[in-house]
């Protein structure tokens, strides 16, 4: 039933918003982890900003083995919270090189998802949402990262009934038709930035209003903000 609605939205979705366009060279994982790392509480041309910057600065990663937290701050501190972001990302790259002896995630191309989500989850600062971010962005797995654009668009159209992103992660994830989380995870965050917004949603031209089931719907139409960058498709 889930699985039949996905699909219902999903083809909904892609007829206003087409079939997201991805990565033509999907990064690394290690790459692929920092950048989502950056991206927690700030937008994603900040967190963009962010990781140009460090990359310019460290072109390997290993470089990071060498600096002091201050040093990767300064380069990423666009994205907000500089101080707590370069800390984590020392935490990761000193962490895979004691315990692997190298600075890369490459060997989780082997592994099942829920034993990546496992490995990286155990990392300090790094939740659910960023684990299926590199699965999806990087490893190319079907799966869909659970944002709060997405845990609110899919609670308010009635698909789940969640209290939290994780909870609606794993409800939608058991049951997601093949081949489409990268859609269903891109398209819901533009309905949830055009119209679904956290206030008041704009549900007059709403490409779901037919099938949603929430029960404040508004008669506002929206007013598309050009806010269509999304990092984890340029890293
Ligand atoms: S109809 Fe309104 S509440 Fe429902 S998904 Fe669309 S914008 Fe959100």
């Amino acid at each position: 039933m889930l699985k039949t609605d996905l699909k219902k939205v999903n083809k909904l979705l892609i007829k206003r918003f087409g079939v997201p366009e991805r990565n033509s060279q999907l990064p690394d994982p290690l790459s692929m982890l920092l950048g989502t790392i950056l991206s927690q509480n700030t937008n994603d041309k900040n967190s963009f900003r962010a990781y140009k910057n460090l990359i310019n600065r460290f072109p390997d990663w290993k470089m990071i083995l060498s600096v002091k937290i201050p040093e990767i701050e300064k380069e990423i501190r666009v994205a907000g919270l500089g101080n707590q972001k370069a800390r984590a990302i020392k935490r990761v790259v000193t962490y895979l090189s004691r315990s692997r002896g190298e600075v890369n995630l490459d060997y989780l191309r082997e592994k099942e998802n829920g034993e990546i989500i496992n490995e990286l989850t155990s990392l300090d600062g790094v939740g659910l949402k960023t684990a299926s971010c590199v699965l999806l962005f990087s490893l190319e797995r079907n799966i869909c990262p659970v944002d709060t654009h997405v845990h609110r668009t899919l609670n308010r159209v009635g698909l789940v009934k969640t209290s939290t992103p994780d909870k609606t992660f794993t409800a939608i994830n058991l049951n997601l038709p093949d081949g489409t989380g990268h859609q269903i995870h891109t398209n819901l965050i533009k309905l949830g930035r055009t119209y679904c917004k956290p206030q008041k949603p704009a549900c007059k031209k709403c490409p779901l209003v037919k099938i949603c089931k929430y029960e404040l719907k508004t008669d506002i139409e929206a007013n598309p903000t050009g806010n269509d960058f999304l990092l984890l498709d340029q890293i």
